[in-house]
This record gives C-alpha cells, sequence and structure tokens, in this order.
C-alpha cells in the first residue's frame, strides 16, 4: 500500500466497471485520479469513492472519440493537479454482429471509441507527460479477444488486436521520454459491459463459465486493477510494449458452449438489459463537439 503517494493517474471511463475498478486501487496506493467518461452520472459515484479513499477526484466530461474534447481533459487534470504520471486508457464499448448485417455505424462506434480513442487518449496523455518531463506509465485495456473471437464480435477484435499491437510502437516511440507502454487483455470481468457473458451470480452462464475456467470464478475489476498497479509501480518500471492477458486461464480451456434453455432465457433478458444501457449511452456518445 502506499506506492503511488504523490502521482496523479488519469483513467478514461472510470464511470464504470475495470475503470472504476482501477481508479479504487490506484486512489488506494495513494494516487489522485482524473475521470474523463461520458457518463457524469458514473464518474461521480466513482470521485465519491475515491474521496472517500482520502484521495482526490477529478470528474472530466469527455468523450475519448473527440480530440478536441480528450485534449481539454488532459490540460484540465494537468491545470488541477500540477503531473500526470498514470494514464489508462481503458474506455471501450462493443457492437456484435454478423457481417451481413452489421449497420456501418457500429462498425464505425468501436473503430473510434476503441481505436481511435485509444490514440487520442495515449497522444493527449504522453504529451503532457513529455512536456513535464518527469516519465510517465501508460497502460491500454486490450482484451482476451484479441486473440480470440467469434461470428459476432469479430470487430471487437479486429479494435482489440490493434491496441495489443499499437503500444509495441509507443512503447518504443515514447522511451527516450521515460514512458512505459503496455496492453492488458482481460478475460470475462464481471461488468455492465460483459453482463451477458459473465451471466448472474448463481445463474446458468455463471455456473458454465466457472467450470470452464481453470481458476473457477469470474474475473473481477480488481484483478486487472492489481495488474495495473503493477504496471503503474515500481516493480512495473521494465516492462514496456507488453500484452499481458488475464482471464483466469480461460484462453486456452474455452471450449463450445451450447447455452441450455435456462442459460438461453437468461442471456436474452441481459442481452435486453444492455440494449437499454445502449440506447442510453448512445447520445452521450454522438456528442463528439
Ligand atoms: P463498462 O461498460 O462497465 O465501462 C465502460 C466505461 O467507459 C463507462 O463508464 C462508459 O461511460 C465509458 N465510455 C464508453 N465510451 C466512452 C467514450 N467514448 N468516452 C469516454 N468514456 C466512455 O465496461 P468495462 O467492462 O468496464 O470495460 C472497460 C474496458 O475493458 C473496455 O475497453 C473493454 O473493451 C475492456 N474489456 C472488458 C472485458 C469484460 O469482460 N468486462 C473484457 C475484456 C476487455
Amino acid at each position: 500500500m502506499g506506492q503511488l503517494i504523490g502521482k496523479v493517474a488519469f483513467i478514461t471511463g472510470a464511470g464504470s466497471g475495470i475503470g472504476r475498478g482501477i481508479a479504487l486501487r490506484l486512489a488506494r496506493e495513494g494516487a489522485d485520479i482524473c475521470i474523463p467518461d461520458i457518463d457524469q452520472e458514473g464518474a461521480r459515484m466513482t470521485a465519491d469513492l475515491v474521496t472517500q479513499l482520502g484521495r482526490q477526484a477529478l470528474v472530466l466530461k469527455a468523450n475519448v472519440a473527440s480530440h478536441l474534447q480528450i485534449q481539454a481533459a488532459a490540460r484540465d487534470c494537468v491545470d488541477r493537479f500540477g503531473r500526470l504520471d498514470i494514464a489508462v486508457a481503458n474506455a471501450g464499448i462493443g457492437r456484435g454482429g454478423s457481417v451481413l448485417d452489421m449497420p456501418l455505424k457500429d462498425w464505425q462506434d468501436q473503430i473510434d471509441v476503441n481505436l481511435t480513442g485509444v490514440f487520442l487518449t495515449v497522444q493527449a496523455a504522453a504529451q503532457q507527460m513529455a512536456r513535464l518531463g518527469n516519465g510517465g506509465r501508460i497502460v491500454c485495456i486490450s482484451s482476451l479477444a484479441a486473440l480470440n473471437t467469434s461470428g459476432t464480435m469479430w470487430a471487437y477484435s479486429a479494435t482489440k488486436v490493434g491496441v495489443a499491437m499499437m503500444v509495441r510502437g509507443w512503447a518504443q516511440d515514447l522511451g527516450s521520454h521515460r514512458i512505459t507502454v503496455n496492453a492488458i487483455g482481460p478475460g470475462v470481468i464481471e461488468t455492465p459491459l460483459a453482463a451477458g457473458l459473465a451471466g448472474e451470480p448463481q445463474g446458468a452462464i455463471r455456473s458454465s463459465l466457472e467450470t470452464r475456467t481453470p481458476v473457477g470464478r469470474v474475473g473481477q475489476p480488481d484483478d486487472i486493477a492489481g495488474l495495473v498497479n503493477f504496471m503503474a509501480g515500481p516493480d512495473g518500471a521494465f516492462m514496456s510494449g507488453s500484452y499481458v492477458v488475464m482471464d483466469g486461464g480461460l484462453r486456452d480451456s474455452r471450449g463450445s458452449w451450447e447455452p441450455d434453455p435456462k442459460a438461453a432465457e437468461e442471456q436474452q433478458r441481459l442481452f435486453g438489459q444492455a440494449v437499454e444501457r445502449r440506447m442510453k449511452m448512445q447520445p452521450l456518445l454522438d456528442d463528439r463537439s
């Protein structure tokens, strides 16, 4: 505990799920946290939790797909805290579908957030780090889907492969500024984004996933946060350009899974909730002014 005292972390999409887990872990280690997110309600909730841990938090309204907004957010972070030591390009979305009828907008939104958004976030943060001259740590959240895909998740996978490859180039590019850049490939982590994959506690989907995962449980945001903490802290100083999978061993054991009627019903319900959440978020995502 306390390995990040005096540091400032800029974490996109920390208003929910994995990003919130990362924010709380880094705050427990002593960092103050900037939270650029399109979802201001979620970001404020994370900020309250950070404050309860005795650290400072700054909520920023920023769409990572907007050059102007993410540049302004990185500037505001430095204006407020005088530094920016750690950046986590975490914000991401998922749009599944068949190649036969995926709307162009679903493809484009994923490219804009998961690929361009990671580029714009890393650019904005690295520019501040290079200007301030204190070095820095950058972590990009890719996915296990950079290695595995399916007949519906191929577009999401394409963006996540891109992230895993970009960090290798950026590690070379930014080394002379004492900035390390790494990527993490989470497996299934229990968050609103992955609700349909992770299922519900004691539900049919969850129990099948637990059986197929060697460590016997679904991942939690804090699992991924621990790895970010390693990459951002003293023990991660010699790591750069890496893509590290953290999936409880699921990669080599997922096999094929045919949902039974109970699981199919659960999946249908969770899918409905995901569509509702997506419709609520879409106008926020479309605002790129
Ligand atoms: P989540 O939906 O719970 O949280 C995503 C957060 O990002 C939300 O707060 C949302 O408002 C924000 N966001 C979305 N688009 C944004 C934009 N354009 N600009 C700013 N903020 C935006 O999702 P999560 O599961 O926590 O996912 C976080 C990251 O982890 C994503 O990149 C995702 O692809 C990746 N990931 C998740 C899993 C999983 O199983 N949950 C697995 C592998 C990778």
